[in-house]
């Protein structure tokens, strides 16, 4: 590991990196690397945990050639150095701002969604000048697997590395100095990265996780509010970072929402004969999300297969937060609703617990849209829609407080791996001596009337 950062720290020295030519070279590299390689990486995801072809699409490379294009398409004007107003105390002088890469960055990716959260962050530090080592997870190994050789064969190591392997491969990596440093993946870690990044105060993003709830008011397109939900929660088989964890429903349309809720789940099929249902990632994570399934609160579902790491998508009721499923991130097919009549104290609830990494309103009411949005802090989220804000490159993704620190996509994650450098260019003609001695009081007057 030692041995890597210092090529690539020796590379990035070199400013072989920084013209915005060359990372335009390599990001099209990748493009077409990956488009090279679809159906390769379609079949590694499906042998990891039974993905197909369509999901895998839509919420992996669809993202990640959405960032690609996006980067290539608008870098120049990323990458340009932005003039600034000049106060009157610096005149005569420029004053200007230079974007510049950090320096060697490392990645470490999850395992929900392999390809979009581990080459998604290599696309920003790519277009914005960075070496990059990125640590995919070792849960999905065709897919992180297929990943490392893609790169490890067709890009340089002192500059675009991968390398594989779980605790201890990350842990020596952590141990390294790196210049900033992207994870994403549980609180518990983040933790951990957090602590080895500030030993030598290496700046960091983290895209973390928790429970994202949704609230479906009492005046809510019930139809809609159902099926978009339904969709949001199950797609990845609820193993997503921003699936909605859980829903509170106005008591005045519970009964009726349920009902849209389960023709929903029917209508989309997800059972264990339908192959586009993907599995839960392993034995271990079936048996941890299974265990949160109370039989008695269940509405829909609740049946599962340890062995064949399957959930049937399961709704509970009548939850409250004393109940096991409330008590962590679901990270799985387990939809608990509780009922609200008091939209404030729904507020209160959220507001109490850790900041959420996403929200879903679902309303029509525009008052109501307006106080929760105002009121509640949480990562980032949609209005009668649930997940979709992710897709929309233009929107900076990450949590706020426990949630994350940072965020990326499109321009932001440009900026997420670079310093934005800030110069003072002055003029080499003779300036008004207010600041040289002898420091009179018509000098501290001057001063004075000009912030005055
Ligand atoms: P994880 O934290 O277990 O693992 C993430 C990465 O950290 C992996 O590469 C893993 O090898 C490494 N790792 C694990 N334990 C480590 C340790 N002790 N020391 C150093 N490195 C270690 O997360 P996961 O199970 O892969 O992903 C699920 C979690 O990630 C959920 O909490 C989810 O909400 C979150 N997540 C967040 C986002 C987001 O964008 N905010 C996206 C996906 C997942």
């Amino acid at each position: 590991m030692e041995e890597l950062v210092k090529l690539q720290r020796s590379y990035f020295n070199s400013n072989a990196t920084k013209p915005v030519d060359f990372r335009i070279t390599q990001l099209q590299k990748l493009y077409d690397l990956i488009l090279l390689n679809e159906d390769k990486l379609g079949d590694a995801i499906h042998k990891d945990y039974g993905k197909a072809k369509f999901e895998t699409f839509l919420t992996e490379l669809y993202i990640v050639y959405d960032e690609l294009k996006t980067a290539i398409s608008e870098l120049s004007d990323w990458a340009q150095i932005k003039p600034i107003k000049t106060n009157l105390l610096n005149e005569p002088a420029k004053s200007y701002i230079i974007p510049e890469p950090l320096g060697v960055s490392l990645v470490i990716g999850p395992w929900n969604y392999p390809y979009q959260l581990s080459l998604g962050p290599v696309v920003a530090a790519i277009a914005a000048g960075c070496t990059v080592i990125l640590k995919p997870s070792e849960l999905t190994a065709h897919s992180s697997g297929l990943v490392a050789k893609l790169i490890n064969e067709n890009f340089d190591r002192k500059y675009l590395a991968a390398v594989e392997g779980g605790i201890p491969q990350t842990t020596a990596l952590l141990e390294q100095k790196f210049d900033v440093i992207f994870f994403t993946g549980s609180v518990p870690v983040g933790k951990i990265v957090y602590q080895a990044a500030a030993k030598h105060l290496t700046p960091v993003i983290l895209e973390l996780g928790g429970k994202s709830p949704v609230i479906v008011t009492d005046d809510s397109d019930l139809e809609i509010a159902a099926k978009r939900m339904i969709w949001a929660k199950f797609i990845n088989a609820g193993q997503t970072c921003i699936a909605p964890d859980y829903v509170y429903v106005h008591e005045q349309v519970q009964k009726e929402f349920l009902d849209k809720v389960a023709a929903e789940i029917i209508a989309a099929d997800y059972s264990i004969a339908n192959e586009n249902f993907v599995n839960i990632v392993n034995e271990r994570n079936t048996s941890r999300v299974s265990a949160l399934i109370d039989p008695s609160k269940v509405f829909v579902g609740g049946q599962y297969d340890i062995e064949k790491r399957f959930i049937e998508p399961t709704v509970m009721t009548g939850v409250t937060w004393e109940d096991k499923v409330m008590q962590e991130e679901i990270f799985g097919p387990i939809l608990p609703i509780l009922t609200y009549d008091d939209l404030d104290c729904v507020i209160a609830a959220i507001k109490e617990r850790p900041k959420p990494l996403a929200l879903y309103l679902f309303t029509k009411d525009e008052t109501i849209k307006e106080k929760v949005l105002s009121e509640v802090s949480f990562g980032g989220g949609c209005v009668n829609e649930a997940l979709m804000h992710i897709s929309n490159g233009d929107l900076p993704f990450g949590g706020v407080g426990d949630s994350g620190i940072g965020n990326y996509h499109g321009q932001a994650g440009f900026k997420a791996f670079s310093h934005y450098k800030s110069i003072l260019d002055k003029e080499l003609v003779s300036d008004p001596d207010v600041k040289y001695s002898p420091h009179t009081e018509a000098k501290l007057a001057l001063l004075k009337s000009v912030v005055a």
